[in-house]
C-alpha cells in the first residue's frame, strides 16, 4: 500500500467535507499509482468527515480485484473512475462530489456557464452527462467518454465529477465549479 497516496485521499476527503462540498455519505475520490496498475479509492458509503486510512481500498485496474480487511467494498463508481484512467493517461486523480450549488444546476433546467478562473474557456457551458443510475455501467461509460474531452462535467440530477494531473488539481476544479455555480445562482436570483 502506498501511504502517501492514502494520506492524500484522507486529507482531501476532510477538506471536501469542511468546504461543504459533500452531503451525507455520497462522493468518492481516487488516485492511480505510478505504474497505472492499481487505483486507490474511497470505500462505498464512507463519511468524508471521519474518513480514515482503512476506508481507502486498493483495486487492481485490469480485473477490479481488491483486498479488504473489514468487509468494506470499493465505491460503487469504481468502474467509472477506472474508465477515466483508461481513456486519459494524463489523469492521475478523479474526484466526485455533490456540492450544493453545482448540484442544483445539475438538477435544474439552467446550464452552468464556463467562466474565467480555471484554465482556458473551451465553450459556452460546462459539459453535462444525462442522468443514469449511480453505480450503473451506463453512467460509467457515458461519464468516462465525456471526460475524454473535458476535465469537469455535471452529472444530471446527481452531482459533479472532475479529473486532474493530481488530487489537488482535481479538488481545486471541484471548488472552482462550485464557486462559479454559486456566483451564477446569485446572478440569476438578482435578475429575477
Ligand atoms: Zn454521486
Amino acid at each position: 500500500m502506498d501511504n502517501n497516496i492514502i494520506e492524500n485521499i484522507v486529507k482531501t476527503a476532510h477538506h471536501i467535507y469542511n468546504k461543504d462540498m459533500i452531503i451525507g455519505k455520497a462522493g468518492n475520490i481516487s488516485i492511480i499509482d505510478k505504474k497505472r496498475e492499481y487505483i486507490y479509492i474511497t470505500a462505498s458509503g464512507t463519511d468524508f468527515k471521519s474518513l480514515k486510512y482503512s476506508d481507502i481500498i486498493k483495486v487492481k485496474l485490469d480485473d477490479l480485484s481488491y483486498v479488504s480487511n473489514d468487509e468494506k467494498v470499493p465505491s460503487m463508481e469504481t468502474s467509472l473512475h477506472i474508465g477515466v484512467y483508461i481513456n486519459r493517461n494524463d489523469v492521475n486523480s478523479v474526484v466526485h462530489v455533490h456540492s450544493p450549488y453545482a448540484t442544483a444546476f445539475a438538477f435544474s433546467n439552467k446550464r452552468l456557464r464556463q467562466q474565467e478562473g480555471f484554465g482556458e474557456i473551451t465553450g459556452e457551458y460546462i459539459a453535462e452527462v444525462e442522468y443514469y443510475t449511480p453505480g450503473s455501467k451506463k453512467l460509467a461509460l457515458h461519464t468516462s467518454n465525456a471526460l475524454k474531452e473535458e476535465d469537469a462535467v455535471l452529472l444530471k440530477n446527481h452531482g459533479v465529477i472532475t479529473v486532474g494531473k493530481d488530487i489537488d488539481e482535481a479538488t481545486l476544479l471541484c471548488e472552482y465549479i462550485e464557486g462559479i455555480a454559486k456566483t451564477q445562482y446569485i446572478t440569476h436570483t438578482l435578475n429575477l
